[in-house]
């Protein structure tokens, strides 16, 4: 990376009292320019803390989006333009309404990655992190439809001992992320402790045989497990940019991705470059109208009220 760009960058951050947001997933130069990296709670939260006036959000459009709900008074902005996110595309708040139809007294669960719109038609958000307490917190009487990610639904129903009715979406990294490829890389790496997303198409159905050193983590809660396990080989099973702040913590353990060109492609296409003409030209700015932003908050915050 270019000295000029970053010195730019920083330049323009005091100018303009701007924050970079960065997830795990983008390229490591992204990451390392940035003011805070994190999952997609984690970046949330820390928009809603910052004092800035504008927020660079390196990250796709759901996550610019649940920013922009969180404060809707910065200035969020996107460095690249049509960031989807499989999973988040795998549904519509129409489709939802129509799901919600056949089950009229059913609670919704939506991941937090979806878009504003799937949120507002939303009873309660969860993240990769919370999914097993926001389950456990809706009282047992009440059907709970989950959506839009089947294997983290799958996982998270079985951790907290419930029954929900799935809808059939999944990130095509994560789905890709079969049980063939984990006892392949089980296999090629004996030593290595497994940390697996719940995304992971696996993730419900670990074999007997790995479940002693296999475990099933959001980002930022395999980046806790890294800091006080004893172990210094770990077999990551999550989209590799990961690996950046796994190493960077933990710069004399061992770090090895599941599959490295598992990669997701929006995250991929942000670069420091991009981040410099957003600051310069605060072009793409994702702001969600405030009607849709009020009923879109609701289920985020009775998340947020389930983990304090
Ligand atoms: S890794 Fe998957 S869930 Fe995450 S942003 Fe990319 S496509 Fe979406």
């Amino acid at each position: 990376m270019e000295r000029q760009v970053i010195d730019e960058i920083q330049q323009l951050k005091k100018e303009k009292n701007a924050v970079i947001l960065a997830h795990y997933y983008t390229w490591p130069e992204v990451q390392a320019i940035a003011d805070f990296s994190g999952d997609s709670l984690g970046l949330s939260r820390k928009a809603g803390e910052t004092d800035a006036d504008i927020i660079v959000f390196a990250g796709v459009e759901f996550m610019a989006e649940t920013a922009s709900i969180i404060s809707p008074e910065k200035k969020v902005l996107i460095p690249e333009g049509n960031l989807g996110c499989s999973l988040a595309d795998c549904i519509t708040a129409e489709k939802l309404r129509n799901w919600k139809s056949q089950y009229p007294e059913a609670v919704v669960v939506s991941y937090v990655n979806s878009t504003a719109e799937v949120k507002a038609e939303s009873d309660y958000c969860c993240t990769s992190g919370n999914a097993v307490n926001v389950l456990k917190a809706i009282p047992e009487d009440k059907q709970i439809l989950f959506c839009p990610d089947a294997n983290l639904g799958a996982w998270a129903a079985k951790e907290a001992g419930r029954e929900v009715i799935l809808w059939k979406g999944g990130c095509h990294v994560h789905v890709a992320m079969n049980l063939s490829m984990l006892k392949k890389a089980a296999a090629t790496y004996p030593d290595h402790e497994i940390l697996m997303h719940p995304e992971a198409s696996c993730s419900a159905e670990i074999p007997e045989e790995l479940k002693e050193k296999t475990y099933i983590y959001s980002t930022a809660g395999m980046i806790k497990h890294v800091a006080v396990s004893a172990k210094k080989k770990f077999l990551i099973a999550t989209e590799p940019g990961i690996l950046y702040e796994l190493q960077q913590q933990n710069p004399e353990k061992e770090f090895v991705a599941i599959d490295s060109f598992l990669v997701c492609g929006s995250m991929k296409t942000i670069t420091p470059e991009k981040i410099l003409a957003a600051l310069k030209y605060e072009t793409r700015v994702v702001k969600v109208n405030d009607e849709l932003a009020a009923k879109a908050r609701k289920p985020i915050e009775r998340m947020i009220s389930i983990n304090r």
